[in-house]
């Protein structure tokens, strides 16, 4: 297995990725944030799958950028994991071809930057609510990387269920022509869902953290055996949260599309989760039945 090219010039990167798609090469990008873990590599599986299905030599593409912009000034943004040697070899694996991992934020906003990507609708609520301009910088984020990229696939994960829907919708809504494939979430052998912020948690937070994906996997449960009132449905999850002593930022059951509010749960109705354990703020959401 030969290791991926890992390029830290974003000019370089265009140029390259062009060059490709000139040739005939279909391209795939999985656009992280590195410190990756299963639920990337089951992405980039997928995106050299779907890479190697053109006529040409297939091109798998990973991007491991931190951005900066879609972090708060109160966030974790100085403390978020990074490990890129580790990245690599996890990346050499599921045979990525080439990563881009800009050695600073600079390289993606250098001076005088001042283009922002802004989703309507479904960049508020939840998320966009609590994490205010968090949805603006991905937005930006990943339509540049797009227009650098060239890519005719882009692979996300379900986790970030509201994320998920801001690229659709931008990429929808700007013509990007690009197929947005989203990937259901991997959890770990005990249910929580893989997050790279899981590396923050103590033992005891650890543990506390798996109220998270219980509870929204009873409320599943219950709109199986026939409960379709959302608040009912929400506070069950968030007795559940609290009796573990996480502190509950928002339980919601929304339309998976729209991420509005529903009055009654319907089948494909979406719960989504954000809760607090000690100074870890995890999400994770879950379709209703
Ligand atoms: P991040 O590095 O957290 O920005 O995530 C990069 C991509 O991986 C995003 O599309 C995430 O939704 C996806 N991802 C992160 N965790 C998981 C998971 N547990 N299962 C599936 N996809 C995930």
């Amino acid at each position: 297995m030969s290791a991926p090219e890992i390029i830290r010039d974003p000019s370089e990167w265009q140029r390259r990725c062009r060059e490709a798609r000139d040739a005939g090469r279909r391209i795939a990008i999985v656009p992280t944030m590195g410190f990756l873990h299963e639920g990337h590599l089951s992405l980039m599986r997928e995106a050299r799958r779907r890479a190697d299905e053109g006529a040409g030599q297939g091109l798998s593409l990973a991007t491991i950028f931190v951005n900066p912009s879609q972090f708060g000034p109160n966030e974790d943004l100085s403390r978020y994991p990074r490990d890129l040697d580790g990245d690599l070899r996890r990346c050499t694996e599921v045979r990525v071809d080439w990563v881009l991992a800009p050695d600073s934020p600079w390289r993606i906003y250098p001076a005088g930057y001042q283009t922002w990507v802004e989703v309507g609708e479904v960049s508020r609520g939840l998320c966009g609510d609590r994490r205010p301009g968090h949805f603006r910088g991905v937005a930006t984020v990943v339509a540049k990387l797009f227009h650098l990229s060239s890519p005719h696939v882009a692979l996300f994960g379900e986790k970030d269920w509201q994320q998920l829907q801001v690229i659709r919708a931008m990429v929808r809504d700007l013509d990007f022509g690009i197929e947005v494939v989203g990937m259901p979430i991997v959890r770990e052998p005990d249910g929580l869902a893989m997050s790279s912020r899981t590396a923050y948690l103590s033992p005891e937070e650890r543990r506390r953290a798996l109220s998270l994906s219980r509870g929204l996997q009873e409320a599943q449960e219950r709109a199986a055996a026939g409960e379709r009132d959302p608040a009912a449905l929400a506070a069950g999850a968030v007795r559940r949260l609290e009796e573990a002593g996480a502190r509950v930022d928002y339980v919601e059951v929304v339309h998976p599309e729209t991420l509005r509010p529903v009055e009654r749960a319907e089948p494909g109705s979406r719960m989504l989760a954000a809760a607090w354990l000690g100074g870890t703020r995890l999400i994770d959401n879950v379709r209703l039945p």
